[in-house]
């Protein structure tokens, strides 16, 4: 295997690719419901909930459109601070609902006092927030967060991405009172996109009930009715089912505490070396993220020309998103990735360096 440092699509192990080469079986059959039931129940050991966990047959994006489809009647609080909590409003809008925005700089976390502020001027039916931006490395604090949400506004709804965080960092969600919390295949989970991973408390399977135009692919209702038969209501990505099963059980071998301390340890030790090197993290202290790790550069490094340096050795890294392209570079430390490659890249970076004077 060869380590991409990139938040997205990751490494998947050979052996959970392999488990996409099963046979297929008629998805309502008991063969297949047993493997469906099984890895619901293995997801939400890594969800930390006692409720449903829907296994969705499109990428994280439909899990946006779905909690905005299926949980606000009319009005929705953003909380945007990068590029995927943006993508979230602009799913808002795009459904027809009436958006507001908190608006941080991107590399600002969003504040439970800035939720407040937002809660005390108007009613919202919900409110969206991605838990580790991964455009910017910014983790938001998202337990402190439905705090306050539950405290001044305790009818909005509080729906999290935590796309690129999910498995990686604890996220507790019955716990932090959640209502919906999701995930895709691609990036933590360390498997090939085309799943999302979306958990649903009961609170918000009530207040689906009563919100109009869910439209049908995304209805928790209609998704609801299939999965307590094991199943689900249109044809699912099987082969990555098979491969999802497999994987949960590897994760679960690992232990979900060696994998949240596996991925805090790769965190600090990039910023250990980004800061020997006096190259600040784009995300401010206290708010960093575990999954993967933004370093400002500067001008004169070429993140092309040295990605030609480590595809010799088979490794690869992520530029800046959008913005920030050239002017920060994404060290993703997560999935599979293990201490030991985080020591080649950062060797490679050291050997690198000197010899183009930075
Ligand atoms: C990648 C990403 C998305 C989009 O997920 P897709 O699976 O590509 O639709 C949404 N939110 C976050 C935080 C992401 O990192």
């Amino acid at each position: 295997m060869s380590p991409m440092f990139v938040p997205g699509p990751v490494d998947v192990a050979p052996e959970v690719l392999k488990e996409q080469t099963k046979p297929m079986l008629p998805h309502r059959s008991k063969d297949f419901e047993a493997t469906f039931q099984g890895a619901i129940e293995k997801l939400r050991q890594v969800f930390y909930t006692q409720y449903r966990v829907f296994i969705m047959t499109n990428s994280g994006s439909g899990a946006q459109e779905a909690a905005v489809r299926n949980l606000a009647n009319e009005r929705v609080l953003s909380c945007v601070n990068g590029s995927f909590s943006k993508r979230w409003y602009d799913v808002a809008i795009a459904n027809g609902k009436q958006a507001d925005k908190i608006d941080n700089p991107w590399n600002q976390p969003i504040m439970p006092e800035q939720v407040e502020a937002a809660l005390k001027q108007a009613k919202y039916d919900l409110i969206t927030v991605v838990h580790n931006e991964t455009s910017t490395g910014v983790m938001n604090p998202v337990k402190a967060i439905a705090e306050v949400v539950h405290r001044v506004s305790p009818d909005t709804m509080v729906a999290v991405d935590a796309v690129s965080s999910l498995s990686g960092a604890k996220i507790e969600m019955d716990a932090w009172g959640l209502d919906v919390l999701f995930t895709s295949s691609q990036k933590c989970l360390a498997l090939p996109p085309g799943l999302a991973l979306c958990a649903v408390n009961d609170r918000a399977m009530e207040r689906a009930k009563n919100v109009p135009n869910r439209g049908w692919y995304f209805d928790f209702v209609l998704l609801e009715k299939h999965r307590v038969k094991d199943s689900t209501p249109m044809t699912p990505a099987m082969s990555l089912i098979f491969a999802l099963d497999h994987q949960l059980n590897r994760i679960l071998a690992e232990g979900l505490d060696n994998r949240f301390a596996r991925h805090s340890a790769m965190a600090a030790r990039t910023k250990e070396w980004a800061d020997k090197k006096g190259w600040p993290l784009y995300a401010p202290e206290g708010y960093r993220s575990q999954t993967l790790t933004v370093v400002t550069n500067p001008p004169e490094f070429d993140l092309a020309d040295f990605n030609k340096f480590l595809a010799a050795r088979s490794l690869r890294l992520a530029n800046g998103y959008g913005d920030l392209k050239g002017k920060t570079f994404r060290v993703a430390h997560m999935g599979e990735i293990q201490p030991s490659d985080l020591e080649n890249l950062l060797a490679a970076f050291d050997e690198y360096l000197p010899a183009k004077g930075l």
